[in-house]
């Protein structure tokens, strides 16, 4: 079972340790030589540009990692699509989930109880680890919403909760992705394919089926107990700050842990947890815990929970420093910009038009 290092050295040991060629070959499957570099890139420690920048310069040929960049641009791409769709990511996207019974999610996917062994077995490490291999939150998704035909929301909201790296842009719209909100299609995988993927050789499940079973599927019964999960965020209580007066406030938050950013200059550096924010986007303990140890990166490192408002109010700092993200729109002061891997921004309705754009500058 897998643990994430928190310490600053130990990152950026693991991004000097990424295969982009094993990863090009391999990273279907659950064991492959995938990075686990995700909880670091969407907490803002590392950027995708930093990890791309360390790749290349160690040589690798851009034309031989093609599949581990495109990886990474769909990062930025949906990166992009939360930037400019805003809030309207949290609904279907393009046009309605399709064939959808419940705005619940299956209890079986919650407790780690589908029959599937894979599965079952990866949502169990997750709730220890915090992490989940790209094709098992692929089928975890198609079967909460494509065979247990819950509209994509609610365990999208379950699965971002437990997450380290939770993103919600990488997040939702994978999720509507999968449900068929912003394609013509959805995503489906049976059990051969989970059997392959997964390295198991389990028969006889409600995924042992060929796929045109999919074209008329009935909720299978392992599914049908749906629920809501509750999901709450603890945030830490915080202190009084002891700020030094005249210096400017450097602000860190959820999506930016960045050690690196203005160090510069001389600044307070304020840790701010919003509780409207995590009320929105709850997520859990372990994922409170893992960002307040990425804290430990960044020098005097303090921690506000509260509104930003309130903040401003109590401390009244001459200037505020911050980096660019969708949710802090009702920040004030110098926005400073994050770091992307290429110059193409705005909205592609496709992955594809997006990518054949960035490609032109590698
Ligand atoms: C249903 C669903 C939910 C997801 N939710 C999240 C989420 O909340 N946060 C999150 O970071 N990713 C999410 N992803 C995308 C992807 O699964 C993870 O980024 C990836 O598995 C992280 O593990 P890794 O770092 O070992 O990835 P690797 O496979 O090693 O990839 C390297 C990096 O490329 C990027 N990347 C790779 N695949 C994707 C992808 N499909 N979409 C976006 N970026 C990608 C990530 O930054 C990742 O760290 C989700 C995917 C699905 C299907």
């Amino acid at each position: 079972m897998r643990l994430f290092d928190t310490s600053y050295g130990k990152i950026l040991e693991r991004v000097d340790q990424v295969n982009p060629v094993a990863y090009g070959r391999t990273r279907n499957f659950i064991d492959g030589a995938v990075t686990y570099l995700s909880p670091y890139i969407s907490r803002g420690v590392i950027s995708t540009k930093m990890v791309l920048k360390h790749v290349l310069n160690k040589g690798s040929d851009p034309g031989k990692i093609e599949k581990f960049i495109q990886e990474l641009a769909w990062r930025d791409y949906w990166q992009q699509i939360w930037i400019e769709k805003g809030n309207e990511i949290n609904r279907d996207l393009k046009h309605p989930q399709p064939d959808v019974d419940n705005t619940e999610m299956p209890a079986a996917i919650v407790e780690a109880n589908t029959g599937v062994e894979a599965i079952d077995r990866a949502i169990r490490d997750f709730y220890e680890t915090g992490y989940l291999h790209n094709h098992v939150r692929m089928y975890i998704a198609a079967i909460s919403c494509n065979m247990g035909k819950s509209h994509w929301k609610v365990p999208a909201q379950w699965m971002y909760y437990h997450l380290l790296d939770g993103d919600w842009a990488s997040n939702a719209l994978s999720w509507q992705w999968v449900a068929g909100t912003t394609r013509s299609r959805t995503y489906v995988a049976n059990q051969d394919n989970i059997n392959k993927y997964c390295r198991t050789t389990q028969k006889g499940t409600f995924l042992d089926v060929p796929y045109d079973a999919f074209d008329d599927f009935s909720i299978p019964e392992e599914l049908r107990d749906t629920m809501v999960p509750k999901l709450k965020t603890e945030l830490p209580e915080t202190p009084a700050l002891d700020l030094e007066p005249n210096l400017p406030v450097c602000l860190y938050n959820f999506y930016n842990m960045d050690p690196t950013w203005r160090q510069e200059i001389k600044a307070n550096r304020v840790l701010l947890l919003e509780p409207e924010v995590f009320d929105q986007y709850p997520v859990s303990r372990n994922s409170i815990d893992f960002l307040l140890k990425l804290g430990q990166n960044i020098a005097g490192l303090k921690v506000f929970t509260g509104s930003f408002d309130d903040f401003v109010n109590e401390y009244q700092p001459a200037e505020i420093y911050f980096k660019e993200h969708p949710l802090n729109h009702h920040y004030r002061g110098t926005e400073d910009s994050r770091d992307w891997m290429f110059s193409v921004k705005g909205y592609y309705p496709s992955f594809f038009s997006f990518w054949k754009k960035c490609k032109k500058e590698l």
